[in-house]
């Protein structure tokens, strides 16, 4: 059965250019709740670790040196189907390809700085979610 709970990151330009509260307020619009929510950054260790998985990838140091160079958004979100609904709601990883209305449409600058994170699994969200938040900063 599909998980109620997914995480998310508003990445550094997003926070940068002030978008961060039209895209809490897009996300709760979207039908989610926000159990968990900081200002925080990634060292660019953090930044590397948690992008390991693309680490073979030719845009992984961008990425890195981009996710740990500002303050970013963290939350854990509730909703139906979590996971996979707020992959909905923020739209393609590439703002180009991404559906009218959707989260990387309206807010991403580009492919690489797409203004959103969203878990690709069950198991990734909770793990994400476990790296950023203590169990009593996660609220029911
Ligand atoms: N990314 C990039 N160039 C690419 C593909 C991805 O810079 O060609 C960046 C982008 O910020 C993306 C992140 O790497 O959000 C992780 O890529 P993934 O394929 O997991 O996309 P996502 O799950 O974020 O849609
Ligand atoms: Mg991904």
């Amino acid at each position: 059965m599909a998980g109620n709970r997914t995480f998310t990151m508003i990445k550094p330009e997003a926070v940068a250019s002030g978008n961060a509260g039209r895209i809490l307020d897009a996300i709760m619009a979207g039908g989610f709740k926000v159990v968990a929510l900081k200002l925080t950054r990634l060292s660019r260790e953090e930044a590397g670790a948690f992008y390991e998985v693309h680490k073979e990838r030719p845009f992984y140091g961008e990425l890195v040196d981009y996710m740990a160079s500002g303050p970013i958004m963290a939350a854990i979100l509730e909703g139906n189907d979590a996971v996979a609904s707020f992959r909905v709601l923020i739209g393609a990883t590439d703002p180009t390809q991404a559906a009218e209305g959707t989260i990387r449409k309206r807010f991403a600058e580009s492919k690489a700085k797409n203004a959103v994170h969203g878990s690709d699994s069950d198991e990734n969200a909770a793990i994400e979610g476990a790296f950023f938040f203590s169990v009593r900063e996660q609220h029911a």
